[in-house]
């Protein structure tokens, strides 16, 4: 891939990260606010399952996180924009849409057919 595509996804990555980081510490501190306090055991609850839901949020978003980071190091690399299935260029256009792919459009659907199957 030319150097000034790869620039391109590096800027889109990079922007990416930094979102979701500015995201992911606001839920930290959002968390650490209203964690305590809460004498009744209903508000308690709900509080709970609260967190758990920002938990499961914040799981997506370090995996996220870590699928930028591979992707930025296989710019770095030269692997970017290769299917590390079958070796074949992944479309600009899938890149477009989902930067952090590894996978080609055919062998992502003979994943998802894979998947499905199980
Ligand atoms: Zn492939």
């Amino acid at each position: 891939m030319e150097v000034e595509k790869l620039e391109y996804f590096r800027s889109v990555l990079n922007d990416e990260m930094k979102a979701l980081l500015g995201e992911a510490g606001k839920t930290v501190t959002e968390m650490n606010s209203d964690a305590s306090n809460f004498p009744d055991p209903t508000d308690r609850a709900t509080q709970e399952s609260d967190r758990n839901f920002e938990l499961r949020i914040r799981d997506r978003e370090r995996k996220l996180i870590n699928k930028i980071k591979d992707a930025l190091d296989r710019i770095d690399t030269g692997e970017f924009g290769v299917c590390e299935e079958c070796g074949d260029p992944i479309s600009e256009a899938r890149l477009k849409v989902r930067p952090v792919t590894t996978l080609c459009i055919n062998c992502k659907m003979e994943e998802e057919q894979k998947e499905k199957r199980q």
